[in-house]
C-alpha cells in the first residue's frame, strides 16, 4: 500500500509499504482509509515546529475510513460500513479513563501525532474508535474530529439557551465552536483580527455579532451588551495575550474555556477571578459522545459542512502541494486528501 512519511520537518516521503494482516488483532478492525484532513497540527509537524514530535511519522489524524474486517465479536460493525475515527488511543486504566475522561487519559497516544496515522491506504484501529455513518460522505467523516474540538469546548462550557458567548479567534478551531455553541441556544459574538475571517463568519454561521478584536473589545462589548458582558467565552487563539484579556471580558460568574493551547505560561489577576467568581477550563481533544452528536447534527442538517472544505488533493498530488497549502493566501479553511 501507498505511505506517506514525513521524515523530517519539510520532507514527506512516498513509499510502499505492506498491507497489514487481513485478521486485525482483537478488538480491532482493519479499514481503508478513503479521507484525509490536513489541520494545524500537520502544518507544525511539517514545519518542525510541533512540540514533543519525533519523526519520521506517518500523518493523518482526521479520517474518513471503510471498513474491511472486524475481529470483535462486541462490535456490530460490518465490511463496507462507512465510519470517522477518534484518533485519541487512551489506557483504559488511568484514572481520567476511569471516569469516562478519555480524551484527557494520561497516556494518551493519538494517531497521526504520536504513533501513525491515516496518511497510508489502509490502518488497523481498535473497534471502539469507528464511529458509523451511513449518511456522510468520506470527507464529511474525515470533518467529524476538526468538528469535535469546537463541538467538545462548547460541551465544556454548558452554554444555557439564550446566554452570550462570545468566541475569540475565528480560525478552524474557533469556527468548529459556532455550529454546536448555536445548537445550545447561544447568543453568538465572535472577535477576530481578520475582517476576512469575520466575513466568512457572518455568512455561513448563525452569529449575531463580529468584532474587530484590534479595536477595544471591552468597549465593543459593554455596548452590545448592555453592559452585562458575555457569560461564556470560549478562546480559540492561542495567543497569551487574548487569553490573559478574557478575565477582563467576562461576565461575573462566567465561565472561559481555553481551547485554544499557548505553549508557555499564562498568568491572571487573582483578586479580579475572585471577585468574579469565574470558572476556568481547559478543552482538549474530544469524547465518543462529541463524535456520535456530530455525526447526528450533520446528518440532520443542523450543522452545514459545505463551507468548510476549500482544497483538495489525491493522495499521489499531496507532497507537491502540501507547501503550496501552507502559503497565508493560499486560504486554507480545510484540505482534504483522497486515498484511492
Ligand atoms: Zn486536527
Ligand atoms: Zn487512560
Amino acid at each position: 500500500m501507498d505511505t506517506i512519511i514525513l521524515q523530517e520537518p519539510g520532507r514527506f516521503e512516498m513509499t510502499r509499504r505492506e498491507d497489514p494482516p487481513r485478521e486485525p488483532p482483537p478488538g480491532h478492525a482493519l479499514v481503508k482509509v478513503h479521507t484525509v484532513g490536513i489541520c494545524g497540527t500537520d502544518w507544525h509537524a511539517y514545519r518542525g515546529k510541533q512540540p514533543f514530535f519525533t519523526y519520521p511519522r506517518v500523518l493523518g489524524h482526521e479520517l474518513g475510513v471503510e471498513v474491511v474486517s472486524v475481529n470483535d465479536p462486541t462490535s456490530d460493525l460490518k465490511r463496507g460500513d462507512k465510519c470517522a475515527v477518534e484518533p485519541y488511543l487512551n489506557c483504559g486504566r488511568c484514572i481520567a479513563c476511569r471516569r469516562g475522561r478519555s480524551n484527557c487519559c494520561a497516556n494518551l497516544r493519538v494517531l497521526g501525532v504520536h504513533i501513525d496515522g491515516g496518511m497510508q491506504q489502509f490502518i488497523i484501529v481498535p473497534t471502539n474508535k469507528l464511529h458509523r455513518s451511513e449518511r456522510l460522505s468520506p470527507e464529511q467523516l474525515a470533518l467529524v474530529e476538526t468538528l469535535g474540538i469546537g463541538c467538545h469546548a462548547a460541551g465544556r462550557a454548558g452554554i444555557e439557551k439564550g446566554e452570550t458567548v462570545l468566541v475569540i479567534g475565528a480560525g478552524p478551531i474557533g469556527l468548529s465552536v459556532l455550529p454546536f455553541a448555536a445548537a445550545d441556544g447561544a447568543r453568538l459574538i465572535v472577535a477576530d483580527v481578520s475582517e476576512s475571517r469575520l466575513e466568512f463568519c457572518r455568512k455561513t454561521a448563525r452569529v449575531e455579532h463580529t468584532i474587530d478584536a484590534r479595536q477595544d473589545l471591552l468597549s465593543q462589548l459593554q455596548q452590545l451588551t448592555d453592559n452585562d458582558f458575555p457569560t461564556v467565552i470560549i478562546d480559540a487563539t492561542g495567543n497569551a495575550a487574548s487569553m490573559q484579556k478574557t478575565f477582563e471580558l467576562i461576565a461575573p460568574g462566567g465561565r472561559i474555556v481555553f481551547v485554544g493551547l499557548f505553549p508557555g505560561e499564562v498568568t491572571f489577576n487573582d483578586p479580579n477571578f475572585h471577585k468574579r467568581e469565574i470558572t476556568l477550563l481547559a478543552s482538549r481533544n474530544a469524547l465518543p459522545g462529541d463524535f456520535r452528536r456530530i455525526i447526528k447534527l450533520v446528518e440532520d442538517g443542523t450543522v452545514d459542512t459545505r463551507p468548510w472544505i476549500t482544497h483538495r488533493a489525491a493522495h499521489h498530488q499531496l507532497i507537491e502541494i502540501f507547501p503550496q497549502w501552507l502559503a497565508p493566501d493560499a486560504n486554507v479553511l480545510k484540505a482534504m486528501v483522497r486515498f484511492d
